[in-house]
């Protein structure tokens, strides 16, 4: 029955029509939302994906799901061939490297431990258990140095297990080997380069496949979207940061009356790879409204709270009437959000349009009037505006990625408001609006405040110090100075 002619399913725990099943479909949902956060469920929780409507039309979907419970299946197999030839014996060989399914992508909740309840931290290896420092174990006449041959040989034997499984061994598995340190170290040299080698050939294979910008269950977390009935088509990929990647999609039609799905929609993916996310640390972290939360997280709930945070400030904007995406969806680090741009082609980035002068100094005055906006109605600062994450779209400017947008009473707000002001200043200046105010201007502009310095280094050490006084005060006081804050109500985060 299965293409794949998968072993006989009845040693399978997670057969092939149980995965095929509503059942099972409506169990991983409920699985799925469980593992988000309450917040970030209460909106994802939208009335497009219910778990109600998952039917097998879409041929992609049925696929997808097909290609998951054949990896699984692969892996159960796997395990058991693992099983049975290592037995019990004292030496073990793992075929952890041929698995399908890493454990990275595996829903399974080890991996959702957090930092603080194991106190590991997931960047710093293991300390190694050798032999003591001193060199030996036991006490008297039953001492074992660290350089007794037998202990030592039977050691490197077991050793070998952390070689790559491709790298033969021999069948030395099950006997009393002793490997001398030196025929260990030679072998050691090998099977590691061996290794490097295997993975370069793989890495090249991996880049090369079309579908490398996205893993298996985020694929799968679109497919369900499109099965829903929110989105019609994904037609394809937009943009690949080093942070997201960014689809284009045909909006479907709409569970509930009150909500419209516009008809074409951007899907940001965030990457949920755990190296590039530590960059973006001195963004959030600092950021009082998800402070509480963020020490408490795992890396990968991290990666979803960028994911909410760019949501939570687009509705901001959106409410302030600044020109933006509006948010469709939320689902784990995936943003569903209406497209900017025309027939599957996005609008073009500020840096990549030419613009007459009159409509490069009709941008630069709306960029003003939407700093101030962003700054005194909706309590924020972009943090990374520049011509990069500005589009042009109906002969207007529109604002993008506001993921790392923060407070400006973030310990470091003013330093990335002045940075954005640079960016906006120097652009405008190059693009010849004579009217454009230079960076200074422009920052006390956007936020009231006065800061009369006259050079660009008492200017910054002024910000500097006024940031440091905030949080002084913040220490002191538990609150933040009036002075930041805008004159009517910022808008009220709900923790
Ligand atoms: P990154 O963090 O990778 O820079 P962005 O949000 O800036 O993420 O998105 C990357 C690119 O994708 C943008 O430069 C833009 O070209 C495109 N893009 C993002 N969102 C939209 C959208 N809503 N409509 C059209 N294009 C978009
Ligand atoms: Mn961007």
């Amino acid at each position: 029955q299965c293409p794949w002619g998968a072993p006989n399913t009845t040693s399978i725990s997670c057969s092939l029509a149980d995965v095929m099943s509503e059942q099972l479909a409506k169990e991983l949902q409920l699985e799925e939302e469980n593992a988000a956060f309450p917040e970030a469920v209460a909106v994802a929780e939208g009335p497009f994906i219910t778990g109600e409507n998952i039917d097998t039309s879409s041929d992609l979907m049925l696929a997808q799901m097909l290609q998951m419970e054949f990896d699984r299946e692969y892996d159960a197999q796997l395990r058991r061939e693992e099983k049975k030839i290592n037995g019990d014996s004292k030496v073990s060989i793992s075929f952890e490297n041929y698995r399908k399914v890493h454990p990275y992508d595996s829903d399974s909740s080890e991996d959702e431990v957090d930092w603080q309840d194991t106190r590991h931290d997931p960047y710093r290896a293991d300390k190694p258990t050798t032999t003591p420092r001193k060199g030996f174990i036991g006490k008297g006449k039953d001492i074992t140095t660290k350089h007794d041959e037998v202990v030592c040989g039977r050691k490197n034997t077991a050793r070998m297990e952390n070689f790559a499984p491709e790298f033969q061994v021999g069948d030395g598995i099950g006997m009393d080997l002793k490997l001398s340190n030196q025929v260990f170290n030679a072998l050691k040299q090998h099977a590691y380069s061996e290794e490097r080698r295997s993975a370069r050939l793989h890495e090249k294979k991996e880049h090369s496949t079309a579908e490398k910008a996205v893993d298996p269950k985020t694929r799968l977390l679109l497919y369900k979207m499109v099965n829903a009935g929110m989105l019609e088509t994904i037609t394809g990929c937009i943009s690949t940061g080093k942070e997201s990647v960014v689809f284009h999609a045909y909006g479907g039609k709409s569970a509930t009356e009150d909500k419209v799905i516009p008809p074409e929609c951007a899907i940001k993916v965030f990457k949920t790879t755990l190296n590039e996310f530590k960059n973006r640390d001195k963004y959030i972290k600092d950021d009082y409204r998800f402070k509480d939360r963020f020490s408490k997280l795992n890396p990968r709930k991290i990666i979803r709270m960028w994911a909410e945070k760019e949501m939570h400030n687009l509705t901001r904007m959106q409410n302030a009437g600044i020109p933006c995406p509006q948010v469709v969806i939320l689902k784990k680090h995936v943003l569903v959000m209406s497209f900017i741009g025309q027939d599957q082609v996005p609008a073009p980035k500020l840096k990549d349009v030419t613009l007459s002068s009159e409509d490069m100094k009709k941008a630069y005055y709306q960029i003003l009037n939407m700093m101030q906006q962003l700054y005194k109605e909706c309590n924020l600062v972009h943090a990374d505006l520049s011509e990069y994450n500005m589009l042009w779209h109906d002969g207007k400017v529109w604002l993008i990625d506001v993921s790392q947008s923060v407070e400006p009473t973030h310990p470091h707000g003013l330093e990335f408001l002045f940075r954005d002001c640079r960016n906006v200043s120097q652009f405008f200046q190059k693009g010849g609006v004579a009217e454009a105010l230079n960076e200074r201007e422009l920052f006390n502009a956007v936020s009231g405040l006065n800061i009369t310095a006259e050079n660009e280094v008492d200017f910054q050490a002024e910000i500097e110090a006024l940031e440091k006084m905030n949080e002084d005060h913040v220490q002191n006081h538990g609150k933040k100075l009036s002075m930041f804050s805008s004159d009517g109500d910022p808008p009220i985060y709900d923790e």
